[in-house]
């Protein structure tokens, strides 16, 4: 008896790109590979990222790609965040974690819990000229975010924050540093406070950087808090409230105030 043989349609991607993605994924390759991938070997051995390379990533608009376009920005989704992402790390490592600090963390936790006030002061540098980083790990306190110890006593109408932080990504390059710490130690992880700290702050400053043994162009360092004051309207979302724990799409630790969820990359 002859055999029949079931043919089956191939499977089908679990992702297809739009047209548009594809010009953009296209057009960050071509740049990686003309612009970046000539410089990877001597930043890397020197440790240092390249700032002008910096800057042309903010003209192309990679430092902004989901800030709206009423900011300056590129007005984009999360998801070419990612091809951004995805696109520079193929050739450089440190490209890509500087590229996802700003956009997938600083800027996404912008739009997601800032005031209509902090949006307006701060989403337009963002997309300009401004580097981001995110400030939650501790020497005690790392996949244990709620552990932190870094505090914040409202006086006036400032925060005075005392405290380190680690191993904070960005650090060197950073004007704006979402910043995390409790204002009530006592109540565990329903003191934890994001804190928008601007390098300038008084009290503020960026410490020792990591001389690691890879991704060594991404600057990591430690950041000194004494007695360093924040203006409260500076508290990104609300003051101890709620803070929420939660798997990312980065499938890494979350931490987030006020009933809300934010991403955090532990590169
Ligand atoms: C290059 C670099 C860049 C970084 N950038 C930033 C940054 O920009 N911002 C920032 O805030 N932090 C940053 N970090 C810190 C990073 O997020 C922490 O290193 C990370 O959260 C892990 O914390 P830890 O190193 O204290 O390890 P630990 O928390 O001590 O964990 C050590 C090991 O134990 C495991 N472990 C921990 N808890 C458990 C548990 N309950 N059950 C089972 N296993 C467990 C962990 O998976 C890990 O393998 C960076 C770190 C590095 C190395």
């Amino acid at each position: 008896m002859a055999q029949t043989t079931l043919q089956l349609p191939p499977p089908l991607p679990l992702t297809t790109f739009t047209e548009d993605e594809i010009l953009f994924r296209d057009n960050i390759r071509q740049f990686a590979d003309e612009k970046v991938r000539p410089l990877v070997r001597e930043m890397d051995e020197k440790g240092v990222f390249d700032k002008n390379l910096i800057h042309e990533f903010f003209q192309l608009g990679l430092m902004g790609i989901e800030i709206p376009e009423q900011y300056g920005g590129g007005g984009a989704k999360f998801f070419e965040a990612i091809l951004a992402v995805e696109e520079l790390s193929r050739v450089d490592a440190s490209a890509g974690v500087i590229v996802d600090v700003q956009n997938t963390l600083v800027n996404n936790a912008l739009l997601r819990w800032a005031t209509a006030d902090q949006k307006k002061r701060y989403l337009p540098r963002m997309a300009a000229d401004m580097c981001g980083a995110y400030a939650l790990s501790e020497a005690g306190s790392g996949s244990d975010a709620f552990a932190l110890q870094t505090k914040a006593e409202l006086k006036g109408n400032d925060y005075v924050l005392n405290g380190r932080k680690l191993w904070i990504t960005n650090a060197k390059e950073a004007g704006l540093f979402v910043l995390f710490a409790t204002v009530d130690p006592a109540a565990g992880y329903k003191g934890i406070t994001a804190f928008l700290m601007e390098k300038e702050f008084p009290g503020f400053s960026v410490g020792k950087k990591e001389d690691k043994l890879g991704i060594r162009a991404s600057s990591t360092c430690e950041l000194v808090l004494e007695d360093c004051r924040v203006p409260k309207n500076n508290v990104l979302g609300e003051a101890g409230k709620h803070p929420v724990r939660q798997r990312s799409r980065h499938d890494q630790a979350v931490l987030f105030p006020s009933g809300g969820a934010g991403n955090f990359v532990g590169h």
